[in-house]
């Protein structure tokens, strides 16, 4: 069996010398990567396989990297200023190579170097494996945090865990979602990260906590099970300067061998099992971002995190520092979400038990130092955990939780005294569950919604009573995404447009992208920016052509609707408006509408029924329309499997139409409309979560918006809910799709889309798709009316690009520094949309 330091140490490194990036000739390029592919595998180029190659191109990269690395810690700890650490279940990395080319501004030198060789960079890029080590929006937000991070030389890191396996792989077949492990690491060795055995720590499972009285009290924790944390670092390239950051993931290992065969007895083939029992501490990613509770490996996962996290962090601290009290003047945490909330009583553990703080001074610097961000109002995602879980996995963690919630709970009786039902909605323990959210917010100085309608919802009503309490401590930090990934690298050709009409600033500071505006009615380049569009239409539709045999017509609209599969994101609202299409084609194949490619992508949680049928009714619906001859040129419809984070930078540079037609009140922000925005798709959406912003900055006239507003569908909720069967008989056109869905349409079992139909007409149709249905429908038409008039629509796109500056992560990222973790250097502010 391969042990896991042979397994995963990267190999040597070759020695060859490096010139700096910013003078390296393409001749002194081609001729040391030749020599780092020799040194590596001991063949000539001409026997080295594709994926062979691009790791001696990436090794060759980093060796750019890794000085400025060493460089950067040394300077961050001796400059001694505040560091922030950004606590993340998930890092939705996606492929590094390419990024850190662009970083290094290396990518047209390396790419000219191999054309010399014959070789393509595009090909070599394709060869890495996604890093996929999160779900969707919330593990993708924080690798852009990093992003920019780095790019504005701030001294930030992200704190995760090395899954052994990522996101599963999603296959399709026969219409249906298959998962398969991604096995991301394989037995090759992966080139981004860096090993750091020495700074391991130890983190505590199970045992019992005695409580010793004499003199001071003092809590012992024993008969636990301790599991190393192994870090590996990751690093995170700044754009054009010398900073480079650590994503820094932790991997579990036993101790070793030999101690372990004296702990479990002398049978070492139970050390073997053992040792896989523990290293599954950090086997999978949950692959489902709502349901999670009741689930002990999830929660060992979450406190394997912080403890490890801030064990590493306190002891870096106490190196530099002699005194706790200025803790929070040089520390930052931050905590992504809940998952990993229980850095307040670890925090609070390590104060005291580690440190002998009291309880007074360890809970102030805990606040202090701790901040939180909320990113779902879904109420199946609001974490909770069964008492006797913690009870038992974590007895030190449950008495310090215990004891905040007691003191929680005495400070609210006195400031509303009486009000039980207050007290008790408010407690972090209830009901014998541990409500995460309520200990984050007790636990945190700053708790902030994602975008500002999203906050909104949270002060009036999720988080009502904790804001009515502590109102200083909410605020709103809307999400934004890294341009440079999401434009500079992933569309150069657009990238290059830019900076010829309006110079290079844009990419270090994207505000500057409003000077766009000055060419709004300039043919000519509109006509560009019409250009650059096709031929990313044409390099998606050649790999759909390559992958699935599918022809599609690149001057048809290019309309995409891309993320996890999940009931409030409407995937089947643009399903009933295409199988309404189809319907009218069927009635007047002459009928007046401009061709459209329909393009589906996103996995559904393995355990979600109905979102796995979703997508085997777009599959359907594909099979019918994309073979039906009398149509066939008017309409497609493809689902792309295994939608991630590199299959998005294919999609969304190609696309024209981008689909946000979540429930309104539902999306907290989304990252995929402004990753759509800042590549000129034109947003059809609705009054939800960052769309509102995005509408504000585009301007009104060039997006295009329907549907009911969240305080419409709130107000339904209140009054439970709307009769979906009066649409049914009102409108013939949703009586027929809906009819379709059982009749025999399609060619499946009557029950194959039972669940849909029930959900329509006799569950409510709780996400308001029939209500919302004739909107969208002429939302829809609206568009195709205005995609007929190119130069219209081109300047819209001009618009959505000129404007999209602000939903950079370079702003979010200004916000959090200067208001939330008062970082010492200073950063610019931006103010509303532009
Ligand atoms: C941006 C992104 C998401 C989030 O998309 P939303 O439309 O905001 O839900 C999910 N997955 C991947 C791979 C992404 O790149």
């Amino acid at each position: 069996m391969l042990t896991k330091t042979t397994f995963f140490q990267p190999k040597r490194l070759p020695p060859v010398s490096c010139p700096n990036p910013a003078s390296i000739t393409v001749p002194e390029f081609r001729d040391t990567f030749i020599q780092t592919l020799e040194t590596l595998y001991g063949k000539p180029l001409s026997e080295a396989s594709n994926r062979e190659k691009y790791e001696a191109l990436a090794v060759l990269t980093r060796r750019f990297i890794s000085q400025n690395l060493i460089e950067t810690r040394k300077r961050q700890n001796s400059e001694d200023t505040k560091q922030v650490f950004y606590f993340s279940i998930e890092f939705l990395l996606g492929r590094l190579l390419e990024n850190n080319l662009v970083s290094l501004g290396l990518r047209d030198t390396c790419a000219e170097a191999l054309s010399q060789l014959g070789l393509e960079l595009g090909v070599l890029i394709d060869q890495e494996e996604d890093a996929g080590l999160g779900n969707g929006g919330l593990g993708r937000l924080a690798a852009c945090y990093l992003d920019s991070m780095a790019a504005m030389d701030l001294p930030g890191h992200g704190c995760g865990l090395r899954y052994r396996y990522g996101l599963f792989e999603q296959r399709i077949i026969d219409g249906n979602q298959y998962e398969y492990p991604d096995n991301w690491l394989k037995d090759r060795f992966y080139v981004w990260e860096y090993r750091r055995p020495e700074e391991k720590q130890l983190v505590c499972f199970g045992g019992n906590v005695r409580i010793q009285t004499n003199g001071k009290t003092r809590f012992i924790h024993e008969n636990y099970e301790r599991i190393l944390a192994v870090p590996y670092d990751v690093p995170i390239v700044g754009y054009n300067n010398a900073t480079v950051n650590t994503l820094r993931l932790w991997s579990a290992e036993i101790e070793t061998a030999n101690h372990t065969c004296g702990l479990y007895g002398s049978d070492c083939n139970n050390v073997i099992d053992y040792k896989h029992s523990v290293e599954s501490l950090t086997d999978i990613l949950y692959p489902d971002d709502t349901h999670l509770q009741g689930k002990m490996l999830r929660l060992k996962q979450q406190y394997f995190l912080v403890s490890a996290s801030l064990q590493n962090i306190i002891q870096s601290f106490r190196l530099h520092h002699y005194d706790l009290s200025i803790l929070p003047d040089k520390v930052a945490i931050h905590i992504n979400d809940t998952h990993p909330a229980l850095a307040v009583p670890e925090l609070m553990r390590i104060l005291m038990d580690d440190c002998g703080l009291g309880w007074d001074e360890a809970w102030t610097l805990t606040v202090k130092t701790l901040s939180y961000t909320n990113h779902t109002v879904l109420p199946e995602a609001l974490e909770k955990w069964p008492v006797t879980m913690l009870e038992q996995l974590l007895p030190r963690i449950y008495m310090i939780i215990a004891e905040i919630n007691e003191r929680y709970c005495r400070e609210l009786w006195n400031a509303f005294p009486g009000d039980w039902d207050r007290i008790h909605s408010m407690a972090i323990i209830a009901d014998n569950q541990v409500h995460m959210a309520h200990l984050a917010i007790a636990g945190s100085h700053s708790v902030n919604g994602v975008a500002s309608i999203h906050t909104e919802i949270l002060r009036k009503t999720v988080m009502n009573k904790f804001y009515t309490y502590t109102p200083d401590k909410f605020s709103n930090v809307t999400n934004g995404v890294t341009h440079r990934r999401w434009l500079l690298t992933a569309n150069p050709l657009l990238a290059g447009l830019i900076t010829d009409a309006i110079g290079p600033e844009w990419i270090e500071y994207p505000c500057h992208l409003t000077e766009l505006t000055a060419f709004k009615n300039d043919a000519g380049f509109l006509a560009r920016l019409s250009d650059v569009k096709a031929t990313n239409k044409l390099r998606l539709a050649n790999y759909i052509k390559a992958k699935y045999n599918v022809v599609v017509d690149v001057s048809s609209i290019f309309d995409s609707h891309i993320k996890r599969i999940h009931a409030y994101k409407r995937q089947c609202l643009n399903v009933l408006h295409i199988m309404h299409l189809y319907n009218l084609l069927q009635e007047d194949p002459q009928a007046d509408m401009p061709p459209r490619t329909f393009i589906f992508a996103g996995k559904a949680a393995p355990g979600y029924y109905k979102a796995k049928k979703t997508i085997k009714l777009i599959n359907m619906l594909a099979d019918k329309i994309n073979n039906d001859k009398r149509i066939n040129q008017r309409i497609k419809v493809l689902f792309l499997e295994n939608y991630n984070v590199s299959h998005a930078e294919l999609i969304v540079p190609a696309s024209d139409v981008s689909e946000q037609i979540s429930t309104a009140s539902f999306e907290a922000s989304g990252t995929g409309n402004m990753k759509f925005m800042i590549n000129g798709a034109i947003t059809l959406g609705t009054l939800d979560g960052a769309n509102i912003e995005i509408q504000g900055a585009a301007g009104p006239d060039n997006i295009f918006m329907f549907g009911l507003t969240a305080d419409e569908v709130l107000n339904y909720y209140r009054h439970g809910g709307y009769n979906p069967w009066d649409i049914y008989h009102s409108d013939a056109r949703v009586r027929t799709i809906l009819d379709n869905l059982i009749n025999g349409f399609f060619p499946v079992g009557p029950d194959e889309f039972r669940t849909h139909y029930d959900a329509f007409l006799y569950h409510g149709d709780h996400y308001f798709l029939l209500k919302d249905f004739a909107a969208y429908v002429e939302a829809q038409r609206r568009l195709a009316g205005s995609y007929r008039q190119q130069d219209n629509w081109q300047k819209m796109c001009l618009m959505n690009i000129a404007h999209s500056g602000w939903f950079s992560s370079d702003r979010t990222f200004a916000e959090y520094a200067a208001e939330i973790w008062e970082l010492d250097k200073p950063v610019p502010l931006w103010g509303t949309p532009i």
